[in-house]
């Protein structure tokens, strides 16, 4: 059956066209995990290669909305392969540029000590620990099966060392406490969106609500995390927050508030995405 798995590929290219924005890369993915190889593998092998058994159900599976890092159980943030399970939020292509400018931002000096805010999977901490190949950073929390993902994320990669993870609660009085100052580098990506948002049913359907949702106007989170960044900061040290494409005005007012220098950076669909904050 020459070019049997081509055809599937265009097949169910064809059945996701109506529920994904990028159909023909989830079909490719799809077979690549039906078939245990890479997707740049397949794309090689493909003329060879009869359809795997399971790859229709797999292909139904994304037709209910079933996100691909939920069926694969990973997602590539920064060139690196996460776990992922419907316990944390599926890292997104545009929290890599918290990384690109945690770069750009410590191209005077490496920062020794990374907080990250909401680790969730662990994304951002280890991304900028694989960056940082002489700083320690420490994620934090409020769900325990987050912290389970993050920290097999962190032995996955390799990063188990230099990363520690803590169950914390920023809703909770005193939360900062048991943290000792002093970060030099910032992450957050914390829940931002309003409550009233209709999110794709993609979202809304399969990803914890616990790490998208932030009351009223979305800004619950910030209005807890950015007033607390005076304390945890280093006297140089610098914050990266990501916001939703609506809140540069909102959560810049809420720095203001704390006295923080503000910057604002679009993500690559040009949406304002990004704040970074300094003394
Ligand atoms: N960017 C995510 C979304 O649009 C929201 C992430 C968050 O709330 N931190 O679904």
């Amino acid at each position: 059956m020459a070019d049997a798995a081509a055809a599937a590929l265009r097949e169910a290219a064809q059945a996701l066209s109506g529920i994904s924005d990028s159909p023909r890369l989830d079909a490719e993915l799809l077979m690549a995990h039906a078939l245990q190889i890479e997707r740049s593998d397949l794309l090689l092998k493909l003329p060879d290669l009869a359809v795997p058994a399971e790859f229709a159900a797999l292909v139904e599976r994304r037709r209910q909305s079933e996100p691909i890092a939920h069926i694969v159980g990973k997602k590539e943030f920064w060139g690196l392969d996460f776990l992922v399970t419907p316990d944390v939020l599926i890292p997104r292509p545009d929290s890599e540029l918290l990384i690109e400018e945690a770069i750009r931002v410590s191209a005077s000096g490496s920062p020794q000590r990374i907080l990250d805010l909401g680790t969730g999977s662990g994304a951002l901490l280890l991304a900028a620990l694989h960056e940082f190949p002489d700083a320690e950073g420490w994620g934090i929390d409020a769900s325990a099966t987050a912290l389970q993902i993050a920290h097999n994320n962190a032995d996955a990669l390799g990063l188990a060392d230099r990363a520690g993870f803590l169950l914390l609660d920023w809703t909770q009085p005193e939360w900062t406490n048991i943290l000792e100052p002093g970060f030099d580098l910032i992450l957050a990506n914390p829940p931002y969106v309003a409550t009233r948002a209709r999110l794709a049913k993609d979202v809304a359907d399969y990803e914890p609500h616990q790490a998208l949702f932030a009351g009223e106007d979305g800004l619950d989170d910030y209005e807890i995390i950015i007033p607390a960044l005076t304390k945890l900061l280093a006297p140089n040290g610098i914050a990266l927050l990501e916001i939703g494409f609506d809140q540069a005005k909102s959560v810049s007012q809420i720095a203001r508030k704390s006295g923080y220098h503000i910057e604002l950076k679009q993500d690559l669909g040009s949406n304002d995405r990004l704040l970074i904050l300094h003394r």
